[in-house]
């Protein structure tokens, strides 16, 4: 059976992208490892934020879009976001989020301690230690390699029908469920990051797609050809893929899964040096080569952003 190893990347949607990149790369460290648009919407900006080469694992992604309405985070959703940190590096992340001002809450899950805040737009995030990830060598502001986000420990599903997006998860793309705990159910990936899924069973408001709120979970494949075994399997159970997409950094399909969550497959490969070399990543507007012609317009019409590092880090 084919199995994902676990979460690609998550792609959300907010209203600032100058706030966002200064949560994202100032606030919570992670590196700006692509600035693109939206390949269906060229007038809005598509940020890549993850670990210091952008693996499969750590990446968010944001179309930032000042005119869209807020959502409702509800069924349909991935609710929250969950990031691995380094183990003993909980006291570093509740001073540095005291610092710039981010209330926080502490919860435990799965005898697990979660450090739980919204970022400016209201997305539902979470820091939990775990020895498992790679070490993030990027360093920026006033986070260093010693603590750095390591990549994704995984999502908080808000299925409308959970049963059914058990059974996607179990019989499709391969997760092992490894436990319950209250309304809480566990799933496991291979990965060593992105890797740990929860559905809650019992999520209380219908979501609406908006600002502030996740827009779909990609899963990883390795290549082409095994995407194109995802796409029949999936048309075997059922669903009903998109057309492969060329999403130039990976290729792509998606899919709504039975309990509304929008769900996508990627492929690790060619990744996010395909256009600019690792030490470059995000620090120019890419384009795909059909937009390239259009440049000089699209830089005007996007608002001027940029890396910084925050006041608090000065
Ligand atoms: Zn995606």
């Amino acid at each position: 059976m084919q199995k994902t190893a676990g979460i690609h990347h998550i792609t959300a949607m907010v209203n600032d992208a100058g706030r966002n990149i200064d949560f994202y790369a100032g606030v919570l460290g992670l590196r700006l490892v692509k600035k693109t648009i939206n390949f269906d919407r060229p007038e809005v900006y598509h940020l890549y934020f993850g670990n210091e080469t952008g693996q499969p694992g750590t990446v968010i992604t944001f179309f930032p879009w000042a005119k869209q309405l807020k959502g409702r985070i509800g069924t349909g959703q991935v609710g929250v976001t969950s990031y691995v940190i380094p183990k003993g590096s909980v006291q570093f992340w509740e001073s540095r989020l005291q610092k710039f001002g981010v209330e926080f809450t502490s919860s435990i899950r799965f005898g697990e301690k979660y450090l739980k805040f919204n970022d400016p737009d209201g997305l539902q995030l979470e820091l939990t230690e775990r020895d498992e990830g790679s070490k993030n060598t990027w360093s920026f502001g006033g986070v260093q390699p010693e603590h750095a986000i390591k990549g994704f420990g995984g999502a908080v599903l808000f299925s409308a029908q959970p049963h059914k997006t058990t059974d996607v998860l179990e019989n499709i793309l391969g997760l092992d469920c490894i436990g319950q705990e209250n309304e809480i159910l566990r799933f496991k990936s291979t990965a060593n990051v992105g890797n740990t899924i929860d559905i809650h069973l019992n999520p209380s408001v219908r979501g609406l797609m908006g600002a502030g709120t996740v827009h779909h979970i990609a899963w990883r494949t390795t290549d082409k050809e095994d995407l194109l075994k995802w796409s029949s399997l999936l048309q075997d159970k059922g669903f009903y893929p998109t057309e492969i997409r060329d999403r130039n950094y990976f290729n792509a399909v998606y899919f709504h899964e039975g309990g509304g969550i929008l769900f996508e497959i990627a492929t690790d490969q060619p990744g996010f040096a395909v256009d600019e070399p690792v030490a470059e990543l995000g620090n120019k507007l890419m384009l795909p080569s059909w937009l390239e012609s259009q440049r000089e317009e699209l830089e005007e019409t996007l608002p001027q952003v940029e890396v910084r590092v925050l006041e608090g880090d000065r």
